[in-house]
């Protein structure tokens, strides 16, 4: 059966490979992936999966970081104008972008495999050197890039789908396909495992495309992950004439300002790695006026969860504190959340062996955990499914890689796109054969 998930692998390459690219062309940030969900959805339709999208798998007020209505308005109708499947259209709109493909065949374990499907801000890059441009298939979207690889996640969900339809037979218990909106900024997975669609997961995994190292093909599992919470900060203030009556007014830049210099005062921890950035700051309308709204998009992380809530309890006391100096008012809304990366040891144990027996052309590393070094809210799918009694795991999918991760030049080897669901597909028969 591994030989011939093996050759299915090859046999659907290049189909793999186009629908990667399609994705790439389209690109839809976090929330406004209508499209890309459409076209998922249509595709496990037509393998016979059963399709949920939208509010059969989310919470609608769990999501987070959503953009403004109006931008979700006029992406739902650039996605119309570019062609979407209407019977999923209405279900997917507005930001209700989840999807997830389910087949059940009498008793056995219940499983779930995550692809997230969203794209970053960011331009893609227009040189001769950048593979996507000159094949003609970098994104027509302005300000939308996959550049963290979410497009070959997408493809390699849809080919590992068409596969175990392939062996449908020989599989006994339940798959869960899910194809997670908003993963840039942690904001789409925390609204799936909250409407409950996770409590019945016996193992659930998913993979990130990372650059190769030496000649690997997978880490088993990820740690060194920061846990993070993302939150935006709006003080509001009163403005009043910057000569005449400064007395007056309620400086809500003054506010934000010392909210700044004080989030980079927090003190370290010795209990391990913490971060805190502010990466934007808006304020003020003139020269002459008393500043009257300030806003600050800023994060906070922590190599455990109990860090990150350190750095989150301390930084919420500075904001308040900093509102308090200058008698303004704050709002603090949370626009993502995750926790660090739990992966279960004896179910990287077990997809080792299964490795060691049936995929053995594969290179792995002896250890099997890897540094993620950043985040994913993969981890709110991982926690629930654990404190279920499940097990969980993230892996590592290597492949070379131009350039580097969010950035304008990133690309990967697409042989990454064959690999993929032949590892999937392989995990999830191993477990359910
Ligand atoms: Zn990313
Ligand atoms: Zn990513």
């Amino acid at each position: 059966m591994y030989q011939q998930i093996k050759e299915l692998s090859e046999k659907y390459y290049t189909e793999t490979i186009n629908i990667r690219r399609n994705i790439h062309k389209y690109a839809e940030r976090g929330w406004l992936e209508t499209r890309t969900a459409c076209m998922i959805a249509t595709k496990l339709d037509e393998l016979g999966y059963e399709v949920l999208t939208g509010k059969d798998i989310m919470n609608k007020d769990d999501r987070m970081g959503l953009p403004h209505e109006r931008v979700l308005q006029l992406n739902d109708r650039r996605a119309f104008k570019e062609g979407v499947n209407e019977k999923y259209f209405d279900k997917v709109k507005s930001g209700m972008t989840a999807v997830a493909g389910i087949y059940k065949n009498g008793q056995g374990p219940t499983i779930a495999l995550r692809f997230d499907i969203d794209a970053l801000g960011l331009i893609e890059d227009t040189s001769s050197q950048h593979f996507p441009y000159k094949e003609k298939f970098s994104s027509c979207h302005l300000e939308a890039m996959h550049a963290c690889g979410h497009d070959g996640h997408t493809a390699i969900g849809l080919t590992t789908a068409k596969i175990l339809m392939n062996i449908k037979e020989s599989i006994h218990g339940t798959i869960k396909l899910i194809f997670q909106p908003a993963e840039e900024g942690v904001r789409g997975a925390k609204c799936i495992a909250e409407s409950g669609f996770l409590d019945d997961v016996d193992y659930i995994f998913a993979a990130h495309i990372m650059p190769q190292v030496a000649d690997y093909d997978l880490y088993l599992g990820m740690n060194e992950s920061f846990a993070t919470t993302k939150l935006d900060v709006i003080f509001h203030g009163v403005s009043t004439h910057a000569a005449e009556s400064p007395q007056f007014g309620k400086n809500a830049l003054l506010s934000a300002a010392n909210c700044i210099l004080n989030l980079h005062s927090i003190p370290r921890n010795s209990d391990g790695q913490t971060r805190v950035n502010v990466g934007t700051v808006h304020a003020g309308t003139s020269r002459n006026v008393i500043p009257e709204t300030a806003k600050l998009e800023i994060e906070v992380r922590g190599v455990t969860t109990e860090l990150n809530r350190y750095m989150e309890m301390y930084a919420r006391d500075i904001i308040n504190a900093s509102a308090l100096m200058h008698d303004t008012v704050v709002e603090i809304n949370e626009m993502g959340k995750a926790y660090a990366l739990e992966c279960d040891k004896d179910f990287m144990t077990q997809i080792r062996s299964l490795c060691q027996q049936h995929l053995n052309d594969l290179k792995l590393p002896k250890e099997n955990l890897s540094p993620l070094g950043g985040s994913d809210d993969f981890s709110y799918m991982m926690a629930r499914v654990q404190a279920h009694g499940g097990k969980a795991t993230y892996m590592k999918l290597l492949t070379p890689i131009k350039s580097s991760p969010h950035n304008t030049t990133f690309d990967f080897d697409e042989s990454v796109l064959k690999k993929g669901p032949r590892i999937f597909a392989s995990i999830a028969y191993y477990l359910m054969k």
